[in-house]
């Protein structure tokens, strides 16, 4: 994962930062795990207390908090997804990735995540998934750390 712009690289006291990220993707439907990749902004921004907010700019794409562990997680969800959404050239939105809209839309394409102590809080067995559902592409995240 790429940064383009951001705020300060060094820590610095409560300062609100923004990040434009760039996600790589390889498959059509790919749960790709971005938490050690947030977890070392927020650490990195010297922001002790605040909030982390996850926006993704696209409407075939959507950010995901589940377990990162097992990963056959990963694919009972992109199995769950494809039953609900199944690639079928039966929708009105015929440009052959509506099925790709529609799981982006179950999902949603943003999170807002806390800072406590200059850590990102996740459950432990809690990650953040980049979703892509209409790749491989080169796709765009905003981050926004805003302090307390
Ligand atoms: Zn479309």
């Amino acid at each position: 994962m790429l940064e383009q712009t951001g705020g300060a690289a060094a820590p610095e006291k409560s300062r609100n930062q923004h990040h434009a990220l760039q996600v790589e993707t390889r498959m059509r439907v790919e749960l790709k795990d971005i938490t050690s990749q947030i977890a070392r902004l927020v650490e990195r921004s010297g922001i002790e207390s605040g909030q982390c907010h996850i926006f993704v700019p696209h409407t075939t794409a959507a950010i995901l908090i589940n377990e990162n562990y097992d990963p056959g997680l990963r694919k009972d969800i992109e199995n769950f997804l494809k039953k609900l959404a199944p690639v079928s050239p039966d929708y009105q939105h015929n440009d052959g990735n509506c099925d790709a809209h529609l799981k982006a839309a179950i999902i949603g394409v943003s999170k807002t995540l806390l800072i406590e102590h200059g850590q990102l809080v996740l459950g432990r067995w809690q990650g953040i998934y980049f979703c892509e559902f209409d790749g491989p592409r080169q796709r765009n995240l905003r981050v926004k750390l805003v302090a307390d």
